[in-house]
């Protein structure tokens, strides 16, 4: 899986090669590269904003860099070109997933006041926000969804990890507990020491449909629990 990142801000994005995204990377299963949205400002200055028309604070994003920034991609009119932003549909699991089945993304990360509309009419298929709340720029909106998206992608993580874990089914993940034995008092669930996987299997999805109804009951009626909602 390809990912293509335009942004003012490269260097933001260092965190990405670390832990399990960075060995990704390292092994080949996915890809990012960077497109510094400044590199192709035409200005002696550098320029990549302007004052808005009509007046307002802030300042935006020029058309032209931008799409020129788009257009040095290799193969971008094959990719899928998602723009973050506040006004796009809210991200969830169900698009990270679906969106782990495309073999080539293109994101936009704006910054100051936004973007001019018509290079996002020109270029973005998607807008997708990280949450109803404004952040400074779309780096780190991009960092959620790179690492969001890449967990579905094979190889990245063990198959059973995402099998289970919370949002699949439209359940929130049961509670795990390792070693030791007894943390400050209180010991690990006899179940999960007995060997029955059956009584494990149970006792999970009972605890999942519990916690699930404790802190997003939405989720329950959304994946058709109704007899755990009353
Ligand atoms: N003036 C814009 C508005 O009111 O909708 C907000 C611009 S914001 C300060 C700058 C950039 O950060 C946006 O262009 C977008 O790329 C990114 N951004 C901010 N909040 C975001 C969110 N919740 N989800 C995704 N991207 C976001």
């Amino acid at each position: 899986m390809k990912f293509d990142v335009l942004t003012l801000f490269p260097e933001m994005f260092e965190p990405l090669n670390h832990s399990i995204i960075g060995r990704a990377i390292d092994s080949g299963k996915i890809e990012i590269r960077y497109t510094n949205i400044r590199d192709f400002s035409k200005d002696k200055h550098k320029k990549v904003d302007d004052t808005p028309y009509g007046g307002g604070a802030g300042m935006v994003m020029k058309p032209d860099v931008i799409y020129d920034a788009y257009q040095s991609i290799p193969d971008h009119d094959k990719a899928k070109v998602i723009y973050l932003s506040p006004k796009g549909k809210t991200l969830e699991q169900e698009k990270v997933k679906s969106l782990s089945q495309e073999s080539h993304l293109i994101l936009l990360c704006g910054h100051y006041e936004g973007v001019d509309q018509r290079v996002l009419d020109e270029i973005v298929d998607e807008d997708i926000s990280i949450g109803d709340y404004v952040l400074t720029g779309g780096e780190l909106p991009a960092m959620v969804l790179i690492d969001a998206v890449s967990r579905h992608i094979d190889g990245v993580l063990a198959q059973e990890s995402t099998e289970e874990e919370s949002f699949s089914n439209s359940l929130l993940e049961y509670p795990q507990y390792t070693r030791p034995e007894i943390f400050r008092g209180k010991p690990v669930p006899e179940v999960l020491k007995s060997g029955n996987h059956e009584n494990i299997r149970k006792w999970r999805l009972e605890q999942s449909l519990a916690i699930t109804k404790q802190k997003r009951p939405d989720l329950l009626k959304k994946g058709g629990y109704q007899s755990w909602i009353s």
